[in-house]
């Protein structure tokens, strides 16, 4: 026999402390990466463990710096570090939002299964394509 609800609330049952402290860490995230620049390689910022023992960048090499220069309004300098996010931000942010919602309201949301098929292949061939050695935009450093 099942416990029901051991350590999960009920459905439709609203997480407001969730919600706040996951809209913190997003604002104080955000409010750092608006004033550390990843570019400099002294600032507090983490590495990708794939680059670190490859040096081949994942689909997300280049994120930080991406959302840096978003940040700044620099979008084609966005583009150069991460193309592939660039591009998905608008989906991004809106999953973002679905995500905080759920918690505020208690609704349930699930990503639908064949477009979050689709994405993984898209940042898998995207893991490849970056790669190639004629890529033309490599992501920048300082
Ligand atoms: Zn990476």
């Amino acid at each position: 026999m099942a416990v029901p609800y051991a350590t999960e609330p009920p459905p439709g049952h609203p997480r407001p402390g969730v919600l706040a402290a996951g809209l913190t860490g997003v604002a104080i995230a955000v409010g750092y990466l608006a004033v550390a620049d990843p570019h400099d390689r002294t600032a507090i910022m983490p590495r990708c463990p794939l680059e670190l023992a490859t040096g081949l960048d994942c689909p997300s090499c280049g994120g930080l710096r991406m959302a840096h220069h978003l940040l700044h309004g620099q979008v084609r300098a966005a583009a150069r570090d991460n193309l592939l996010l660039v591009a998905l931000s608008p989906l991004l942010l809106h999953l973002v939002y679905r995500l905080a919602r759920s918690l505020a309201t208690g609704e349930r949301y699930e990503v639908p299964r064949r477009p979050a098929a689709a994405l993984l292949i898209v940042a898998l061939a995207w893991g490849i394509v970056r790669n190639l050695a004629r890529w033309p935009w490599k992501p920048t450093l300082g």
